[in-house]
C-alpha cells in the first residue's frame, strides 16, 4: 500500500527514540494485591464516590460518578471489597482522593456489561451516552473526557476526523503494540467517531515513519473504508495536535483556537481503542496498555495494567531495578512527570512509565544564557523559550501574557536542545502557574465588587 507523506513546518528535534520496547507484545499484569483508583483520572472535576468502605464491587461498576459534564466516571477495575476511601499519591505530584479496593480473585463484570453489540444499530445519542457512561478520556496524556471533545459547539462543524498513530515520545510503545495487535478494534473506533458527524468526515490516520509494521496492520485493517493513511516524518513533537492537524490538512490553529475551529477532531490510539471497548462491547474503562521502560527496568515491557494498580507492583512484575534510579517519570521522558513515590497508581491517562538514572545528567548544573537562540530554532510554537525564562525568572511572570507564553505546549523541545542545560519547560510551567493564580484573584476580586452593596 503507497502512503502519502508529510510533516509540520515550524521547530522540532529528533531525540533518540529509545523505543527498547517496540518488539514486547502486550502482556497481561496479573491482579495485585491492592487497587489505589483515584477519582480525578481526567481534566475538570473530580468524580463523586458513590460506594462506601465495606461495599462489595464488580468488575465495571460505578464507584465514582461524574461531578458535572466535564468530569469522567469511575467504575470498579474488578470485583472485590473497598478497604478505604480517602487521600493517597497521585500522579500529578499531590495527594488526592481515591477508593482502595481489595480484588477478590473472581473479576467479576457488573451485570449487564461486557456485551457484544453492533454498533451500527445505535443511534449518534446512544453512542455518546455510552462513551460518557464507561469515563473514557483522552488516554495519550491529556484526560480531557471524551464525550465532551465528541460534543463541540453546534456553529463548530467537524469535517475531519483523525487518528493520531505519531507516539513521538521516546520510549513509549503502548500505541504501537495495540495498533499491531488491535488494529481492527482502533480502526472500528474512529469509525465510531466519524460516524457521529453529519455530512460524513474526511477521516485520516497519521503514523510516524519509525512505525513501518504499524502503518501495515492499521493499513490491512482499514482497506476499503474511507480511510486515508499517512506516513509522518519521525520528529518530536509530530503527535502535538496543532502539528499533526497542520501535516495532515495544511490547516493552522491560531492562538486561542481549539481544533474544532478549524473542523478537526483528533483521537489518540488508545482512546479509540477505549471508545471501541465501551461501544461494541459495553466495557467501562478498566484496564489499559501501558509501556514500562527505562534502562534501569529489568525486563521492560508493555502490559494490559488495571486502573489503581501502584507502580510498585508493576515494578516487582518487572523484575526489579537493574540499579538504583534517581527519576520515576510518568508519560514520555519530554512531556512526562517526575513522581516522588513508587506507590503512585497507574490512570486512564498513564501511557507510560519510566525508570530511569540521570546522575550523568544531574552534574550539569543550570548556566546562563549565551543567546545562541537554539530553542527558538526548535520551537514549533514560534515561542522565545530564553525570553519566557528570562521574565520567569525575574519575576515578571505577570508580563508573560504579551510575549504569548500560553501558546508553550510545554514539549521539551528547548530544554533538549539548550547548550546551557537551562530548565526552560520548568520556568515557563512556574510563569503559567503564577499567571493562573493572579488570574484567579483578579477574578475573586471582582466577583466580591459584584456582591458589594450599594451605598
Ligand atoms: S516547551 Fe514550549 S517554549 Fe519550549 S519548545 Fe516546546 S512549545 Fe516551545
Ligand atoms: S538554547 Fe539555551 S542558551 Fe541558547 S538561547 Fe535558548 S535558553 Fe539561551
Amino acid at each position: 500500500m503507497a502512503f502519502k507523506k508529510s510533516t509540520f513546518k515550524m521547530g522540532g528535534i529528533h531525540p533518540p527514540d529509545n523505543k527498547l520496547t517496540r518488539d514486547a507484545p502486550l502482556e497481561v499484569m496479573p491482579l495485585p494485591a491492592l487497587l489505589v483508583v483515584p477519582l480525578n483520572q481526567h481534566i475538570g472535576k473530580p468524580a463523586k464516590a458513590v460506594v462506601s468502605v465495606g461495599d462489595q464491587v464488580k468488575r465495571g461498576q460505578l464507584i465514582g460518578t461524574a461531578d458535572g459534564f466535564v468530569s469522567a466516571n469511575v467504575h470498579a477495575p474488578t470485583s472485590g471489597k473497598i478497604k478505604l476511601i480517602g487521600r493517597a499519591v497521585h500522579p500529578s505530584g499531590q495527594y488526592a482522593e481515591a477508593i482502595t479496593i481489595e480484588p477478590d480473585g473472581a473479576d467479576e463484570w457488573e451485570a449487564g456489561l461486557n456485551q457484544v453489540c453492533n454498533w451500527r444499530d445505535l443511534s449518534c445519542e446512544e453512542i455518546r451516552k455510552r462513551i460518557q457512561d464507561a469515563g473514557v478520556v483522552g488516554m495519550g496524556g491529556a484526560g480531557f473526557p471524551t464525550h465532551v471533545k465528541l460534543s463541540p459547539p453546534s456553529n463548530k462543524k467537524i469535517d475531519t476526523v483523525i487518528l493520531n498513530g505519531a507516539e513521538c515520545e521516546p520510549f513509549l510503545t503502548s500505541d504501537y503494540r495495540l495498533m499491531l495487535e488491535k488494529s481492527e478494534e482502533v480502526v472500528r473506533g474512529l469509525e465510531i467517531v466519524a460516524s457521529l458527524f453529519n455530512p460524513t468526515p474526511r477521516v485520516i490516520v497519521g503514523i510516524e515513519a519509525n512505525k513501518k509494521n504499524a502503518l501495515k496492520s492499521i493499513g490491512k485493517a482499514a482497506l476499503h473504508k474511507q480511510i486515508e493513511l499517512v506516513e509522518l516524518d519521525t520528529k518530536y513533537p509530530q503527535g502535538g495536535e496543532k502539528q499533526l492537524i497542520t501535516a495532515l490538512t495544511g490547516r493552522v490553529i491560531a492562538d486561542g483556537q481549539l481544533p474544532f475551529d478549524v473542523g478537526c477532531l483528533v483521537q489518540n490510539v488508545a482512546t479509540c481503542f477505549a471508545i471501541d471497548e465501551s461501544v461494541s462491547k459495553l466495557r467501562p474503562l478498566t484496564e489499559r496498555a501501558t509501556t514500562f521502560s527505562g534502562f534501569e527496568l529489568k525486563n521492560r515491557k508493555n502490559l494490559w495494567v488495571r486502573l489503581g494498580t501502584r507502580i510498585v507492583d508493576v515494578m516487582e512484575f518487572c523484575g526489579g531495578l537493574t540499579r538504583k534510579i534517581n527519576q520515576l517519570i510518568v508519560g514520555g521522558p519530554m512531556m512526562g512527570r517526575a513522581q516522588f513515590s513508587f506507590d503512585i497508581p497507574v490512570t486512564k491517562t498513564t501511557s507510560g512509565v519510566l525508570f530511569i538514572d540521570n546522575t550523568e545528567l544531574d552534574s550539569f548544573k543550570d548556566r546562563p544564557c549565551i543567546r545562541c537562540g537554539r530553542c527558538v530554532e526548535v520551537c514549533p510554537q514560534g515561542e522565545l523559550p530564553w525570553l519566557l525564562v528570562d521574565k520567569a525568572m525575574r519575576q515578571h511572570a505577570d508580563q508573560l501574557p504579551s510575549y504569548g507564553y500560553s501558546r508553550c505546549m510545554e514539549c521539551g523541545s528547548c530544554s533538549f536542545v539548550c547548550p546551557a542545560k537551562r530548565e526552560i519547560v520548568h520556568w515557563i510551567k512556574y510563569a503559567k502557574a503564577v499567571n493562573a493564580r493572579i488570574a484567579a484573584r483578579e477574578k475573586a476580586k471582582m466577583e466580591t465588587v459584584g456582591k458589594e452593596p450599594k451605598a
